[in-house]
């Protein structure tokens, strides 16, 4: 795409828009330069427990602000990354960067509070390798191991080899949480074999709340199987009051989403950790 280097080549992409051959390989290339010319931000998105309506957590999300394209969205280009195997190096700059700024913001005075990191399945395909990383950077940043947790999808959680994985980052007391749950083709059954501590419901299901009965019928049977499991539970993609109001009815303890709070620019979490009045920030947001 040589002469799409001039000016006017900034685009928006869709998250739904299929990436064609052509446009994957230029994404292929420039990824392969983006680490080195820190063009990746970590933006991170509070979650917030709904009766006290405090934060107790945050999920760190990644930002790739190419320099002719503008942003490209991770939905875009993680795939892209996991396919030409450049989602170990991004994996490992996350966790660091998190790590890192986890550990800053509790160095500045802030509360402690724990930081939700998403891993592709190909992060845990060389055995042992990301246990020892996890651990490495752990050392290194000085953070407690309580305050990280770690988004899988059920795709991996599903596959035999990862459990011992699973198990020696549980005993690290690492937070482990199944995340876009009930979006996946899989059992169960890992539910009772596996570690896990909570369970992120699928914001393809909170958006049907007050429109698809059907939708609404899943959330309240996963809010049931959480509880009787004795799972965490924390619904994703929350953006309107009456989403909000049928999860609070069927018991779910934990909100993530445009209603409280869009992902945030590390800078200003310091802030809103301290304010704990999602209201006041209802205004400032969407920015
Ligand atoms: P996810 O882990 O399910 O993250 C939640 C996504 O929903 C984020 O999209 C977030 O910005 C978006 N979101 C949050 N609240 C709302 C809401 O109220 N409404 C709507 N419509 N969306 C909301 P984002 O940041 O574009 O990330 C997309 C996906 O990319 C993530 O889905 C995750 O699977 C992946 N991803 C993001 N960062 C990383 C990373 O560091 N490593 C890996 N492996 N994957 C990542
Ligand atoms: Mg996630
Ligand atoms: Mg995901
Ligand atoms: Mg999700």
């Amino acid at each position: 795409r040589a002469k799409d280097e001039g000016k006017n080549n900034y685009r928006i992409y869709d998250d739904t828009l299929n990436v064609d051959a052509e446009e994957k390989i230029y994404i292929k290339n420039s990824l392969r330069r983006a680490l080195d010319n820190d063009e990746f931000d970590i933006y991170y998105q509070p979650q917030v427990e709904i009766k006290s309506r405090e934060i107790i957590g945050l999920e760190a999300l990644i930002r790739w602000n190419h320099p002719k394209r503008g942003p490209i969205p991770p939905s875009v280009f993680i795939p892209i990354a996991e396919e030409c195997g450049l989602i170990e190096p991004i994996g490992e700059w996350v966790l660091r960067t998190v790590c890192k700024q986890s550990r800053a913001w509790q160095d500045a005075g802030a509360d402690p509070i724990r930081v939700a990191v998403n891993l592709s399945a190909r992060q845990f395909k060389q055995r042992g390798k990301l246990t020892e990383m996890i651990k490495t950077i752990l050392a290194e940043t000085g953070l407690d191991p309580a305050y990280l947790e770690l988004e899988i999808t059920e795709n991996l959680a599903m596959q035999d080899e990862n459990a011992e994985t699973l198990q020696e980052l549980r005993n690290l007391q690492i937070t482990i949480s199944i995340d876009d749950f009930g979006t996946h083709y899989s059992s169960l059954s890992y539910l009772k074999r596996l570690p896990i501590d909570k369970i992120k419901i699928d914001r393809s299901f909170v958006g049907g709340i007050s429109k698809e009965p059907k939708d609404e019928a899943i959330i309240q049977a996963i809010l049931l199987l959480a509880s009787h499991l004795g799972l965490t539970i924390i619904a994703e993609g929350v953006e309107t009051k009456d989403q909000l109001a049928f999860l609070q009815h069927n018991h779910c303890h934990d909100i993530q989403g445009y209603l409280y709070y869009p992902p945030q620019k590390a800078d200003s979490i310091p802030r809103i950790l301290s304010n704990h009045s999602p209201e006041y920030e209802l205004a400032a947001e969407k920015g």
